[in-house]
């Protein structure tokens, strides 16, 4: 079985390879890929700026298709069901074990294909996948929003941590794709939700989604959360832009008394957090970290998707590319402010 995929051989290079796929394993399904989103991981290296992720790279992982073939060893998926992917775990180490499937130990998230690519090669027009990290979708679910299992999985993971309660104030900062799937999951757990934001193009595009918004560039984002919030400020804040800035401003923002802080994006060049860890004893802040999700935070993503509670359709730029003009695709995913660009895996 032959499979094209896209590799990233060096930065602003993006070719289609052929690659035998090799026999399907008993515990594994083959998956006719219809379509993968481009991650920030992915056209981040194609601009230059994650060479210590390595070439050739066969990136992309937030993907979709149909079920073709089925391991004899397989039981939770079926020739026919519509599929996206979580994190490949081993099911066996102690972290698996207590149910963190992505700090697992024993697989190397770096490891080299026995053909010499790296990355989950699932800008293919085939897959090969363990069905223990295949997670079924509805079959009417668009294929592009099928992809967002993975990101919205590691939102919800994040989310989780904050027992939101329906009376409670969250402040997402950064309208971004991973900004949105925060606003998108508070909201679905209760919340009511306000999005802070620099650039005109997401503060619409927030907008259009029915969040409340903040001008970040035209008012002090804090003093606009204490207004809306009268006086009370924000019970908590969701940090998805990884700049000392909006760092301040997410702290700025928090109420008095027992505020969480979500530190939901990394930032590079690394930013810095200023607070006092006096201010974090008398206030009682809470200051919580979040990376990756769990397979049950696949499963979860999968069945919001599946059923509708969380539409994630404004988190698409609305931009599809085939798998055959792979270059047009980096570049139209890298465009400053781009929302997720779609790649048709079988127009190649
Ligand atoms: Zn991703
Ligand atoms: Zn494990």
């Amino acid at each position: 079985m032959k499979a094209k995929t896209a590799v990233l051989i060096k930065d602003h290079t993006a070719e289609v390879h052929e690659r035998e796929l090799g026999e399907i394993g008993d515990h594994q399904v083959l998956v006719k890929l219809d379509t993968c989103n481009l991650c920030t991981t992915d056209y981040q290296q194609w601009m230059g700026l994650r060479e210590k992720q390595g070439y050739p790279m066969a990136g992309g992982h937030e993907n979709s298709g149909i079920v073709t073939a089925a391991g004899k060893d397989v039981k939770n998926i079926v020739v026919g069901d519509r599929v996206a992917f979580g994190y490949i775990f081993c099911g066996d180490c102690p972290a698996c074990r207590a149910g963190n499937t992505f700090e697992c130990t024993n697989i190397d998230f770096d490891a080299v294909s026995p053909d010499g690519y790296k990355g989950d090669m699932g800008i293919a027009t085939y897959k090969l996948a363990d069905a223990k990290y295949t997670i079924k979708v509805s079959n009417q679910l668009e294929p592009a929003q099928a992809g967002f299992v993975e990101p919205l999985g590691t939102v919800i993971h994040g989310i989780k941590k904050l027992h939101i309660q329906p009376q409670e104030d969250v402040v997402v900062v950064g309208a971004g794709t991973m900004g949105l799937l925060n606003a998108l999951t508070a909201r679905a757990y209760g919340a009511r939700v306000i999005v802070s934001e620099l650039t005109e193009k997401k503060l619409k595009r927030a907008e259009s989604m029915g969040f409340e918004t903040i001008h970040a560039k035209e008012t002090e984002p804090a003093d606009a959360v204490f207004d809306l919030t009268k006086g009370k400020g924000a019970d908590i804040v969701i940090g998805a832009v990884g700049a000392t800035k909006a760092y301040d401003q997410c702290l700025q923002m928090l109420r008095e008394h027992r505020g969480k802080f979500l530190v939901f994006a990394a930032g590079y060049p690394e930013p810095e957090l200023h607070i006092s860890p006096n201010d974090i004893h008398y206030r009682q802040i809470q200051i919580i970290g979040t990376m990756g999700g769990g397979i049950g935070d696949f499963e979860e993503a999968a069945k919001l998707l599946s059923n509708g509670t969380i539409d994630v359709s404004g988190c698409l730029e609305g931009i599809t590319i085939g798998l055959k003009d792979i270059q047009k695709a980096f570049e139209a995913a890298s465009a400053p402010d781009a929302y997720r660009v779609t790649v048709d895996c079988q127009d190649v």
